[in-house]
């Protein structure tokens, strides 16, 4: 990685700097505006992105309100917000505002990632190397807009890693090609977090913190944990959005915990977060409420029987009422179709009806209630292959509208 604090760019050739709206991002933006010779290219070529998630903490929007705005503003750089426009590629991209002057982060967006994590009843899923999460939410729009606006042409893509962050830059210009150069000012000035932190705070007189989803996964970090008690303690919506989320994603798996080998609702009741715990409970009350038939199939590894490879998940809601008359429903099925039923650690009501082998392919089959907040969810050959692994058997689903058929 080239070490140097100023970075020519030719003249005319543009500079898109995508602005996350955390500290690294910022100060970028900041330390440009304030000292030109950091530099290197006219305030004209510079373009501002912003991907808004719509479910960004108050503080972040205070933030780019109070402080970084206004500064944008003031040096009539071109900022320009989107935002993904539905929940299929095809969809595309929408833009929020384009403008040399903004004054306000548009949350009003088409579709929210935390929307997404309920329609499909997951949480995100990230690892050191993969944030399939911000693939989705933030990268469609972003490199949407990006090839409609600067399209094959050469521009420098400034992207805000910090200096501790120096191998994510390097797999960035590993993957890179064309007309896209990337550009990592942080580590070119060799500033970390805690510079980068300080800069603002001399600048802005005020404290800019991670940009982060409410339910992110990533909070949960050893050095994050009393913040997030802090963020979710000052902004309860955010808590309950995250409960939430996570509650409906551990109906269809008691392992989808939000963080990792943490769950939410422990973390909360763990920080003494009480009263967010029972509005939590009291919202779930409010509710309707499903009984969900839950299938996976999972698939041999390269063909080898011993590896578990990748899944296949079925869910169907069967019926839709009251917790008290879907809790009911529950242990009819059950008895019905040959489970017993459990209450888990989470305290989600479900009836295990076949449990996975432990060579592959396998399959499993349960039903459990939970909030009505997912819908049907199965591609298309899904019957047909978990008919091959379990050597015909089938839905309660398609067994249920059989009888029904018959009956009539
Ligand atoms: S902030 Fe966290 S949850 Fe949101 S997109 Fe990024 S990695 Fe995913």
């Amino acid at each position: 990685m080239p070490e140097q604090t100023y970075f020519q760019v030719p003249e005319g050739q543009p500079v898109v700097a995508n602005l996350g709206m955390g500290v690294d991002s910022s100060a970028i933006v900041t330390r440009w505006l304030l000292e030109p010779q950091s530099r290197g290219f006219d305030l004209d070529q510079l373009t501002i992105l912003i991907a808004s998630v719509g479910e960004e903490y108050q503080r972040t929007k205070d933030a780019m309100e109070q402080c970084l705005f206004p500064l944008i503003a003031r040096h009539r750089v071109r900022t320009v917000q989107v935002a993904r426009a539905g929940q299929s590629v095809k969809e595309g991209y929408v833009v929020l505002d384009d403008t040399r002057t903004p004054t306000r982060l548009v949350t009003e967006v088409p579709v929210t990632l935390g929307g997404r994590m309920l329609d499909v009843g997951t949480v995100p899923q990230v690892s050191s190397t993969l944030r399939a999460c911000s693939d989705w939410i933030k990268h469609l729009p972003l490199d949407s807009w990006l090839a409609d606006h600067v399209g094959h042409a050469p521009f420098v893509h400034c992207i805000g890693y910090s200096a501790e962050e120096v191998r994510r830059a390097q797999r960035d210009l590993d993957g890179n090609k064309g007309h896209r150069r990337p550009d990592f000012p942080l580590v070119r000035w060799n500033w970390d977090r805690r510079t980068a932190s300080d800069y603002l705070l001399a600048a802005h007189g005020r404290e800019f913190s991670r940009s982060s989803c409410y339910f992110c996964p990533f909070q949960h970090s050893l050095a994050g944990r009393e913040t997030l008690a802090a963020s979710w303690r000052a902004e309860p919506e955010a808590a309950l959005r995250a409960l939430l989320i996570e509650h409906n994603a551990l109906v269809m798996n008691p392992n989808a915990k939000l963080f990792g080998r943490h769950a939410a609702h422990e973390f909360v009741r763990d920080a003494g977060l009480h009263e967010i715990l029972n509005r939590h409970h009291d919202r779930l009350a409010h509710l309707d409420w499903s009984v969900y038939e839950v299938r996976r199939v999972y698939h041999a590894r390269k063909g080898d029987p011993n590896v578990k490879g990748h899944a296949y998940r079925s869910v169907e809601p069967l019926e839709t009422g009251s917790r008290t008359a879907m809790t009911a429903l529950l242990s009819d099925l059950a008895a019905e179709y040959g489970g017993t039923v459990e209450v888990d650690e989470h305290g989600i009501a479900r009836a295990c009806l076949r449990k996975a082998g432990t060579s592959y392919p396998t399959a499993e089959h349960a039903l459990a209630v939970g909030p009505a907040l997912a819908p049907a969810k199965e591609r298309e050959t899904f019957n047909a292959v978990f008919a091959e692994v379990t050597q015909g058997a089938t839905s309660i689903a398609a067994r249920r509208k059989q009888a029904l058929a018959t009956a009539a």
